[in-house]
């Protein structure tokens, strides 16, 4: 079974859903590189304090600081990756990773939603500053203003549009020429991220060969 995966698409694909979904399935740790940030920015953490402006300007991280984040989540095997990793070097150092631990990556799920999809989900979406817990002004509107455990409802700062526009100009740029790199290696699944969440679970599980719920 396959235990070490990378989940890529551009921002507000839904790898954050797919991704826990999918950890939860196989029985493996979800590495989320943008939650990791953002437990360290509330923490106020020394990551934090280099990370909090390129978050809210929705630019990377420098690979330094993002590359030695995710090295210490995974010294524990099996994995579902999300939103790492965002560029070439960062694909690489990965790699390196592993093979320090002797292994390698099982698969590459190519997330795919076009574009005004995208900026449609991100700049509706709303976020729980208690448990974390997405919802959308028109999809899944909290009821009241709050979350259903009491938590306050807000919008993340790079949902913001134009934060957006940045973002996916950045996924172009940096993180798209990563599905070159793992079709070369024989490693990328592409699933069509349109529809409700079970619709693509579904499509995943389906690729990795697991059996429908
Ligand atoms: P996300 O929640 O995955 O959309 O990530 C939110 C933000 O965290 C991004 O816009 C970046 O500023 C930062 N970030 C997350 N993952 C990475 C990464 N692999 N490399 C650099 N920056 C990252």
């Amino acid at each position: 079974m396959k235990r070490r995966v990378v989940l890529l698409g551009p921002p507000g694909a839904g790898k954050g859903t797919q991704a826990a979904r999918l950890a939860t399935r196989l029985g493996v740790q979800h590495v989320s590189t943008g939650d990791l940030f953002r437990w360290h920015i509330s923490q106020d953490t020394s990551w934090g304090k280099k990370a909090r402006e390129y978050l809210e300007r929705g630019l990377l991280v420098p690979d330094e600081i993002t590359v030695a984040m995710v090295a210490e989540k995974l010294k524990e095997d099996g994995f579902v990756l999300d939103g790492f990793p965002r560029n070439l070097a960062q694909a690489r150092a990965l790699e390196d990773i592993l093979a320090s631990h002797g292994k390698e990556l099982d698969a590459a799920l190519l997330l795919e939603v076009p574009e005004e999809t995208v900026v449609e989900r991100l700049s509706g979406r709303r976020v729980c500053a208690r448990c974390g817990r997405n919802y959308h002004l028109k999809f899944q509107p909290p009821a009241g203003e709050r979350c259903s455990c009491g938590g306050e409802v807000y919008q993340r700062e790079d949902d913001r549009e134009e934060v957006v526009r940045r973002r996916l100009r950045v996924y172009r740029e940096e993180t798209a020429p990563l599905v070159g790199f793992y079709e070369s290696r024989g490693k990328l699944w592409r699933v069509d991220g349109v529809g409700d969440p079970e619709e693509v679970s579904a499509r995943i599980w389906a690729v990795l060969s697991l059996d429908p719920l």
